[in-house]
């Protein structure tokens, strides 16, 4: 309302993600009048720069939908205008309330609600959220403070740093951010189950015989594997981004669409999964690979990686959910730097139709095909189904088609970035898409014993050319649980 104000600071904002995601997505909600009335933002961090620097630095990066190109021009400078720099130190209260001043005659006098967004890396968030809290906590609305991953490198520095964090911040104010669960088809995916009468019937054991989780880079580390070395593609994708998408898939219907229910029915999912075996991970690393007479570098060629590095760039891991609906469905989650290509997308593959009557008649290999869903998250988002088809003709042959939704086919809007709906939502107190402090303990409950017996086993991973499709381990795992990974096919 008119009385109300609320000031974003962005904290690290000379960063790499500050300027790729997140003043380009602030933009993009001002331009579609998702911002309150009275906004300010900040940028704060070590460098030295004034506002002029900050808005020029910015103002290379923001964009404006193709739908909607006209007033672009005008519009960045009217949000540049609303955009501040203040240089401080992350561990002074000094410099916080330094901010906290220049805030407070930006606020003038209305209701301050303040957002801090943590873009910084992990070992000084805790600084940060002490002085903001100490220093420059809103007087009379809300504070809230995003972090973002790595929440910790197993359970207990994540509990530490829980702990830390809530020293300082209740549960309440602490937005801890999973942009895959800000991504539109990770939200369409309670949408297609629970409002489409044909799917949520077939959603579980009964139907469904493995579920894939498949994530994909097309790079590698590229000099920036230092952050990397220390985690590992199991902490960097599957045990926060996969397992996230994992929970909302199979839990149950939520009481309603309330963030408290949404997520206590993830907490159930992750608090009823099986522990992973060592022996159902497959861990991979790239190695250097020379195509077309390009040469292309080994993880341990990144400057930034020790050579005797064992980190894996690719897992693939076999999980289980000991709970009614899904007894021995097997989860199958696979994601790798530096592969062919480049996708996010859940696999969904059905049971064989009992007796079918088409398996007698030609004995073709495609009349064993079983359906499966294939829900892409990126890029080119999509959804579709594979159904056996007759071939037209007199004859009766049959192949596989797809019933096919193709995003930019079907919808001329360009589609949001996940860190605008994030924004958008910690701006409205929404939680839904944030991870709350159980949901994380469980998560790590999960995966760090299997962490802990990798690593202290020094599993050596299995090497794989850059741009390849990965280990084979993969396969031999997939086929324990008799299962062909959807991916290698051709689809459309
Ligand atoms: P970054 O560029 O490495 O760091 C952000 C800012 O923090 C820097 O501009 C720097 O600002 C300050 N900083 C860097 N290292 C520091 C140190 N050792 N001590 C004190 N300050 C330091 O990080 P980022 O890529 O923007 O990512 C920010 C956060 O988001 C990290 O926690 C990262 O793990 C997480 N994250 C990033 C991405 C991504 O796409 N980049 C994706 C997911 C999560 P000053 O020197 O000016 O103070």
């Amino acid at each position: 309302d008119d009385k109300s104000t609320v000031s974003i600071t962005v904290v690290g904002a000379s960063g790499d993600l500050a300027k790729k995601k997140i003043f380009p997505a602030l933009f993009a909600l001002y331009y579609e009048d998702c911002l309150p009335e009275h906004f300010t933002i900040f940028g704060y961090a070590r460098s030295k720069m004034t506002d002029a620097e900050l808005r020029d630095m910015v103002s290379r990066t923001l964009t404006c939908r193709i739908d909607k190109r006209e007033n672009c021009g005008e519009k960045m400078e009217q949000f540049l205008q609303r955009c501040f720099y203040h240089s401080g130190q992350y561990d002074s209260q000094e410099n916080f309330a330094e901010l906290d001043k220049i805030l407070k005659e930006h606020e003038a006098g209305r209701v301050s609600n303040r957002l801090f967004y943590l873009s910084i890396p992990p070992n000084i968030f805790v600084d940060a959220v002490k002085c903001a809290s100490l220093s420059a906590t809103a007087s009379a609305g809300w504070t809230r403070v995003i972090v973002e991953k790595p929440f910790g490198r197993d359970s207990e520095s994540s509990a530490a740093l829980t702990k830390s964090l809530k020293q300082y911040l209740t549960e309440d104010q602490i937005f801890r951010i999973d942009h895959y669960l800000g991504k539109e088809l990770v939200e369409n995916l309670s949408v297609l189950r629970f409002s489409n009468l044909i799917f949520e019937p077939l959603w579980s054991r009964q139907y469904i015989r493995n579920v894939q989780l498949i994530f994909s880079e097309d790079f590698g580390t590229e000099g920036r594997g230092g952050y990397f070395d220390h985690y590992g593609i199991m902490r960097d994708i599957m045990q926060n981004h996969l397992l996230q998408i994992l929970a909302l898939f199979a839990m149950e219907t939520p009481v309603s669409l309330d963030a408290e229910d949404i997520r206590n029915e993830k907490v159930k999912v992750l608090r009823s999964m099986r522990p992973i075996r060592a022996d159902d991970v497959i861990l991979g690393q790239y190695k250097s690979h020379t195509k077309g007479g390009v040469s292309y570098p080994g993880y341990t060629d990144d400057k930034t990686v020790p050579k005797d590095s064992l980190t894996p760039t690719f897992a693939a891991a076999a999980l289980f959910i000991d709970n009614a609906r899904w007894d021995g469905v097997p989860f199958l989650m696979k994601a790798g730097k530096a592969l062919h290509d480049k996708r996010a997308e859940i696999r969904v593959q059905f049971r064989n139709v009992p007796g079918n009557l088409y398996n007698r008649s030609s004995g073709t290999d495609i009349d064993q095909a079983t359906n499966e869903l294939v829900i892409r998250v990126q890029p080119d988002e999509a959804i579709y189904l594979k159904i056996n088809n007759k071939v037209p003709g007199l004859g009766m042959r049959l192949d596989q088609s797809n019933l096919n939704l193709l995003y930019k086919a079907r919808y001329s809007k360009e589609i949001p970035d996940a860190y605008e709906r994030l924004l958008l939502d910690a701006v409205e107190g929404e939680r839904r898409l944030f991870i709350r402090s159980d949901e994380l303990d469980a998560a790590w409950a999960l995966f760090t014993p299997v962490l802990k017996d990798l690593e202290e086993n020094r599993k050596v991973p299995e090497y794989y050319p850059y741009g390849s499709r990965g280990p084979v381990g993969a396969h031999y795992l997939a086929a324990r649980y008799n299962v062909k990974w959807g991916d290698l096919g051709v689809d459309e």
